[in-house]
């Protein structure tokens, strides 16, 4: 067994940024550990071009994977893992993933780390923060079966500067071994823009807004100016001001971007278990007593009625 083996996930028939930017963390660890980055690919997609990010070869495994399948996905992950016989193995923590990568680890009988946000060498070993208590305390966790299964949230680390190279594709067979699981219809979720679980920035709008002409008009708008994902607390959502995909939470999305911009979000730890790891947190919030504030990297107490459209004025005037 050798080698960080990493899956690359795309869609419509380009990689994720997630995936380049998880390649390019390998190729860093994997200079350190003295081995290479290979990459594991489901379905049609360009697996060549992985090289660019730092993959010296790409497990191909064909099928039709556009809707999510538990048991394909599960069951051409394990083939191509039988195959590369990687120490490691790392995904962004996406749906996808935070669903196989559990049945893998099942099926390797191996250990995993899901929802780090930093991965380090120490002593030779792979060790990988995550956060715990919905985000009060960090854990550092190291594997010591093989392989090591770790998930990784979005935006965690910086996209590799491209090296132009192609990586060798291998194709793996595989066959469906588990159809407990049949996909009858996908639907299309009413958010539209920018995906908000991989954002690198998100503008989030609470049970403040009031209604959901207000929250087009403030929150909407600001992130439409930013090139933003559009977030909301759980009592914005469940007010019917936004889609339920739009929700950040314990029971909503994990974010991890460089700016979120909290507005009127009071910051109950069911939300704060959703973006406590964003990098920058710009809070505006009435309350100057509201518990947003005390992991706010920025505080600004005010009516956001105001704030917002004053700062996407700014913005826009900035050209
Ligand atoms: C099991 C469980 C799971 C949950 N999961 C989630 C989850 O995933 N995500 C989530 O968000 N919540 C979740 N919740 C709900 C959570 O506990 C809070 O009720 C919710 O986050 C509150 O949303 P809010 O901050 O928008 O509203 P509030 O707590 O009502 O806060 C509104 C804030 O807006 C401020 N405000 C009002 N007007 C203005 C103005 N004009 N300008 C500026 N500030 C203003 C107020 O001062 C206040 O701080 C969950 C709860 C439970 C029990």
């Amino acid at each position: 067994m050798s080698g960080i083996l990493v899956f690359a996930e795309h869609a419509d028939g380009a990689f994720k940024s997630t995936a380049t930017e998880l390649i390019g963390k390998a190729a860093e660890l994997a200079t350190a550990l003295g081995t290479t980055v290979t990459a594991a690919v489901l379905g049609d997609a360009p697996a060549a071009d992985l090289g660019a990010a730092g993959a010296a070869k790409v497990y191909q495994a064909a099928g039709d994977f556009a809707a999510y399948d538990t048991g394909a996905t599960t069951d051409a992950l394990a083939a191509i893992i039988r195959e590369a016989q990687p120490d490691i193995v790392l995904a962004t923590a996406s749906f996808a993933a935070s669903d196989a990568f559990p049945r893998l680890a099942a099926r390797f009988d191996s250990g995993m780390a899901s929802e780090c946000t930093n991965l380090t060498i120490e002593e030779g070993k792979l060790v990988g923060r995550r956060p715990m208590f919905s985000g009060k305390c960090f854990g550092s966790v190291t594997v010591s079966s093989s392989p090591a299964l770790f998930t990784v949230r979005p935006n965690s680390f910086t996209q590799p500067a491209s090296t132009g190279g192609a990586a060798d594709v291998v194709a793996v067979a595989w066959e469906a071994t588990s159809a407990a699981l049949t996909v009858v219809e996908t639907l299309a979720t009413d958010s539209a823009g920018i995906d908000l679980t991989t954002a690198d920035k998100v503008v989030s709008g609470g049970r403040s807004l009031k209604s959901v002409e207000n929250f087009d008009k403030v929150i909407r708008s600001l992130a439409s100016t930013m090139g933003a994902g559009v977030g909301a607390s759980r009592a914005a959502s469940d007010a019917g001001y936004c889609s339920h995909s739009e929700q950040v939470g314990q029971t909503g999305q994990m974010v991890n971007p460089s700016l979120y911009i909290a507005a009127g979000i009071s910051g109950a730890i069911q939300h704060l278990a959703g973006m406590r790891t964003s990098k920058v947190i710009v809070a505006i919030n009435k309350d100057a007593d509201a518990p947003i504030f005390e992991h706010a990297t920025y505080g600004i107490v005010a009516d956001l009625f105001e704030v917002l459209p004053a700062i996407d004025a700014e913005i826009r005037a900035l050209g």
